[in-house]
């Protein structure tokens, strides 16, 4: 920093310097955070659109800070992502869900992965070994990933790998990134998830129908499943049932929760 400090970096370094310091603090915090136990796992019902049954849950993170309480992962995901813990973090959420979905019988589990681990070596190895390790049924297992860990053409072998093993790859976020409809065709996608910003839109805009529309439309016809996210009103669902969506997840139907209300959750519908 410059002593005597003028012009527009008087204002804008001191901020960037504890920025930088509440990254730094942050990595490590997260690294006691894994050693000690403070991430956690939710899971978040994703439902057939015809019957409002539930198919699936997604596995979603949780930090529980000892002081700043639970953390969501937009505040410490993208910071693990710079600083590669994210390869433990994630293998961490795999693990667990793997572990906790025995009790979520008959429905798909589906965990994200970071595009930056997909670029790891051994990745699919690492995850089938996990599988194998927790016994858990790589047919029930789906992997939610970005558009954007697809640029990358060393994807095509641990994807090609993973879906060989029974693993089902959804392509999240869609319609947020570049290119995506060359990708489906050119990985061995099973599902698209659209994004919520489309879904929150149906109803308001008139361009988000069409676009939702189009989406469902050319989804099915690549033979893909179709996920609407972040689902919040039954007009909503009602649009989404009119374009032939498959499955939708949204606080319509549940927001994440602690495996015991998911599996309570599932058990109420298979009794009622
Ligand atoms: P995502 O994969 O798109 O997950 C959906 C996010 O939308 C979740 O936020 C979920 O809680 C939220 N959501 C679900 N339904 C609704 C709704 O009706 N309305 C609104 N407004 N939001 C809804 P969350 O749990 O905060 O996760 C945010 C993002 O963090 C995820 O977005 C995903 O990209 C990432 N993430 C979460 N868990 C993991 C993980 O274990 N590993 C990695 N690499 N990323 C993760
Ligand atoms: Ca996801
Ligand atoms: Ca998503
Ligand atoms: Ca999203």
């Amino acid at each position: 920093a410059k002593a005597d400090g003028g012009g527009i970096f008087r204002n804008f370094e001191p901020a960037f310097e504890q920025e930088q310091l509440r990254i730094r603090r942050t990595e490590q915090e997260l690294l006691r955070a894994l050693e000690r136990g403070e991430l956690t796992v939710l899971y978040q019902p994703q439902v057939d659109v015809e019957t409002e049954r539930i198919v699936g849950f997604e596995a979603l993170v949780r930090w529980d800070h000892p002081t700043r309480g639970r953390l969501l992962p937009g505040v410490f995901v993208p910071i693990a992502e710079r600083s590669r813990l994210i390869t433990r973090i994630d293998a961490f959420v795999l693990r667990r869900a793997c572990a906790d979905a025995k009790l979520l019988t008959g429905v798909t589990l589906s965990v994200n992965l970071s595009p930056i681990n997909l670029r790891a070596a051994g990745i699919a190895d690492d995850i089938l070994a996990t599988l194998r390790e927790t016994g858990f049924d790589p047919n029930r297992l789906e992997l939610e990933i970005t558009e954007s860990a697809l640029i990358d053409p060393g994807a095509a072998m641990p994807l090609n790998r993973l879906r060989e093993s029974g693993i089902r790859l959804a392509l999240d976020d869609f319609g947020t990134g570049h290119a995506s409809l060359v990708h489906v065709r050119r990985y061995p996608i099973t599902k698209i998830k659209v994004d919520r910003s489309f879904i929150m839109n149906l109803g308001i805009q008139r361009d988000a129908a069409s676009i939702v529309e189009y989406v469902v439309r050319l989804g099915r016809s690549l033979g893909v499943t179709v996920t609407a996210e972040g689902v919040e009103t039954r007009e909503q669902l009602r649009f989404l049932r009119a374009f032939g969506a498959h499955h939708a997840q949204g606080y319509l139907f549940s927001p994440p929760l602690p495996l015991e209300a998911a599996v309570k959750l599932l058990e109420c519908q298979r009794s009622g």
